[in-house]
């Protein structure tokens, strides 16, 4: 274990810490969450550089085990610009209740690391979509050199007592570099986005660097058993030492003398908070309102962010063939598309608009009467409350992703679903199906025929099968929910649940004066 403080800094006032619980502060089981993003939003108003919080499941589920508990979240802030970040972090983190941390990126680290190989190689790689991906040595360089950045940060900050979990394809060869700089403490990685079957995986440059790097955690958590099974058949191949044992959500992975945990832990939502906020009355007025002014019809809903590993256009595909081959649903369905703008800077992302745009544009001329529309397209994001509305109003939701790590719509539309009413139309591939199969209505996304079909049935659902299909998966998503996504990884990190973390109230841990910042 690396002595502590790991870097002693001028000033450390960790003395001064709260020990909570009757334990010593630096004994004291300590989360460090580490992602690409700290969890707050870093813009430039009229009053100058402000910070909001990002929303977004992983906030949720991990402020609970960070705030007042003496966490810390390492991240970048998103800006690369010169920002005072000392005085905005400070507020922002007194407000979150835990410690917000930057990794500070130059415009091209952020350019090459984000864009050049997060964004534009393993994003479409791991979603099996390897004919996008580009690989660049330069980009790869840049990757290995931000994900030392993240650790140096980490180290800086350690403590012998913390568990380090760090989050997502953004960052899987930083316990490499943090074990080369001689820090022992425990780490997790989750993966939220698919992992790749070998014929895939192995096309990738860097394959066996990502898998060595890998390795250096203690636990490597998956959204599916998939997932976990395509991982482990990648490390039996390259590292052919690697003996794969155990039965049950954690499996043992023993290789080059270390043994590691490989579990499967599906991410879910707070399905109570969604359930409470969308039985609120400005909900259920925005959803009678939507009903009405869409003339009673049936409505299908997709919401997606605007990526082409969504299924956007084959979706589209699907309902122009359900409108051509089944006369009934004209003018009788109204399908409500919420695209939320993403990565505009991606030339695929450009694209991907246009022809979202097109395809929008041919349906709707080609089927529109004077009094009915087919499509309803909006290209931007929504508040929680008219998004709330959106679900509650529809019929049918249309989650058809290509592939998806788990997509926390399908679950968030039925949380909604309060009366438990409406159809759930679900890929094969998300990471939910595992879940959802047995009662959603399943398709093939690139399908386009099967995709049709697909809402034909739902439209035709009979209302008892419905009831009885939404009831069985609002039950498994509320059993299955965010809480116990933290308390099932915690239990297999460091076999402990959130309330073993000493609780301190309005506790953020101080600054470490000029460091970092
Ligand atoms: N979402 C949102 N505003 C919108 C539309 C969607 O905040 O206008 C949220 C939605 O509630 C969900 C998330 O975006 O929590 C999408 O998560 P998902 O897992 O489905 O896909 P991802 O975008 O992470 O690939």
């Amino acid at each position: 274990m690396v002595s502590e403080p790991t870097t002693s800094t001028a000033g450390d006032t960790r003395a001064a810490e709260p020990a909570g619980q009757g334990q010593s502060p630096t004994r004291a089981l300590r989360f460090v969450a580490v992602s690409n993003r700290l969890p707050v939003v870093v813009e430039q108003s009229a009053e100058g550089w402000t910070t909001r919080p990002a929303g977004g499941g992983l906030v949720t589920a991990l402020a609970p085990v960070l705030r007042n508990r003496g966490g810390l979240w390492v991240g970048w802030p998103g800006v690369t610009e010169d920002v005072d970040l000392h005085a905005l972090l400070d507020r922002a983190s007194r407000e979150a209740g835990y410690r917000l941390h930057p990794v500070r990126l130059t415009a091209e680290e952020a350019r090459l690391f984000y864009l050049g190989i997060s964004n534009e190689a393993l994003w479409p790689l791991f979603h099996d979509l390897f004919t996008r991906a580009r690989f660049s040595p330069e980009a790869w360089r840049a990757y290995l050199e931000v994900n030392r950045k993240f650790a140096r940060v980490v180290a800086r900050r350690g403590r012998s007592a913390d568990y380090i979990w760090v989050h997502d394809y953004h960052l899987m060869t930083m316990a490499r570099e943090l074990r080369a700089l001689g820090v022992e403490q425990r780490m997790g990685f989750f993966l939220h986005i698919p992992f790749p079957a070998p014929d895939i995986f192995l096309k990738l440059p860097w394959r066996a660097q990502i898998l060595h790097a890998l390795l250096d955690y203690d636990l490597i958590g998956f959204q599916t058993a998939r997932d976990r099974r395509n991982f482990l058949d990648c490390a039996r191949l390259v590292l052919p030492d690697a003996r794969a044992r155990g039965k049950g959500a954690v499996v043992s992975l023993n290789h080059g003398g270390r043994t590691v945990r490989v579990g499967t832990f599906p991410i879910s939502i707070d399905f109570d908070e969604f359930a409470h906020q969308s039985s609120a009355p400005a909900v259920v007025e925005a959803t009678r309102r939507l009903r009405e002014e869409l003339g009673g019809r049936t409505i299908l809903l997709g919401v997606d962010r605007l990526d082409y590993t969504k299924g956007i256009p084959e979706r589209l595909e699907g309902y122009r063939l359900a409108l051509t081959r089944y006369a009934e649903l004209r003018g009788e369905v109204t399908y409500v598309q919420v695209a939320v703008p993403s990565r505009r800077d991606v030339p695929e992302y450009q694209v991907l608009r246009a022809e979202v745009d097109r395809l929008i544009g041919e349906i709707n001329g080609e089927f529109a009467q004077i009094d009915w529309v087919p499509i309803h397209y909006f290209f931007r994001s929504l508040p929680r409350e008219e998004l709330l509305g959106y679900y509650r109003a529809a019929d049918i939701a249309l989650v058809t992703p290509l592939k998806d790590g788990m997509n926390l719509v399908a679950k968030e539309y039925c949380a909604a679903h309060v009366e438990n009413d409406g159809v759930l139309v679900l890929s094969e591939f998300a990471g939910a199906a595992a879940q959802l199969h047995r009662w959603a209505v399943m398709v093939n996304p690139h399908d386009v025929e099967g995709t049709a079909e697909a809402i034909h049935t739902a439209y035709h659902m009979a209302p008892a099968d419905r009831q009885r299909r939404m009831r069985r998966l609002r039950d498994s998503i509320r059993r299955n929910n965010i809480y116990r996504w933290v308390d099932d990884f915690l239990e297999a990190a460091v076999a402990k649940r959130l309330n073993d973390f000493p609780y301190q109230e309005d506790y953020v841990p101080p600054l470490d004066p000029g460091e970092g910042f």
